[in-house]
């Protein structure tokens, strides 16, 4: 499942456990992964130094080191990351490995190489620059609302926009869509301030929810479209049949009852 915000929080916590550590060695077994940056110029920047914290916009994981730049992460389509012992032995589809003090090896995995790692100055240099717009959970109501009545996007195209909001992808925008019983398609200004103040707390709750159950959609709730994704399926509300269709080039899934088309 391609990562989305839920799973990249669930990612920076697991990695959290690096910060502070000193990092003896980076080895970049596949420089496909870099991004605007050499392998030479990562150990520089990062070998001998700490990170200092761990922070993510949407989907972007960052860690910013105590020196001036931070190590940017994005794990694409299929990438995670994978604590594990023997640095001989690292994982399948590690491409980038650190080795901190006390001989923890930490490795960045990407089955396929729709990913990245790079470097950024600062994390609001790479967020102006790569125009991301407010992570999904910082957002405020307000915002939100103001984003919805100024565009007449689709409500789906529009909730999966990183440059408005960070961090929903296909499957938890029609997550959040299906549990607001908003139809994907309805142009965005047309929601009212009652549905537009619906969807930011369902937005909320989805979330929240998934990352307690580290955003495996197995343990999410029955009640959860995600757990439902498939043509034909039964609604978990109501019963009817879900559909799939395709709006913004992307399959989505919804209940034509639960969630009915506006203009
Ligand atoms: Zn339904």
């Amino acid at each position: 499942m391609m990562p989305e915000l839920p799973d990249v929080e669930v990612f920076r916590r697991d990695v959290h456990k690096a910060v502070k550590k000193k990092i003896d060695r980076i080895t970049i077994l596949d420089r496909r992964i870099l991004r605007d940056v050499s392998d030479r110029t990562v150990r520089k920047k990062l070998e001998g130094t700490r990170f200092a914290g761990t922070d993510r916009i949407g989907k972007f994981l960052f860690l910013p080191t105590e020196g001036s730049t931070a190590a940017v992460v994005h794990f694409g389509m299929s990438g995670y990351p994978a604590w594990f012992d023997k640095k001989e032995d690292p994982p399948r589809y590690a491409r980038v490995v650190l080795t901190l003090e006390g001989k923890k090896n930490l490795a960045f995995c990407w089955k396929r190489m729709l990913g990245r790692f790079s470097l950024a100055d600062s994390i609001d240099s790479y967020r102006s620059k790569q125009h991301l717009g407010p992570d999904a959970m910082t957002l405020d109501k307000k915002a939100f609302r103001e984003a919805l009545s100024s565009s007449h996007k689709p409500v789906k195209a529009l909730l999966m926009d990183q440059s408005t909001i960070s961090g929903l992808g296909n499957i938890y925008a029609d997550e959040v869509l299906f549990q607001s019983g908003i139809h994907p398609a309805t142009p965005s200004d047309s929601l009212s301030q009652k549905e537009a103040q619906k969807m930011f707390t369902t937005m909320h709750r989805v979330i929240e929810t998934s990352v307690r159950h580290r955003a495996n959609p197995d343990e999410l709730p029955e009640s959860y479209l995600i757990r439902h994704r498939s043509e034909g399926a039964s609604c978990p509300k109501c019963g009817g049949t879900v559909k799939k269709r395709r709006f913004s080039g992307r399959s989505s899934y919804f209940c034509p009852k639960c969630q009915k088309k506006q203009e």
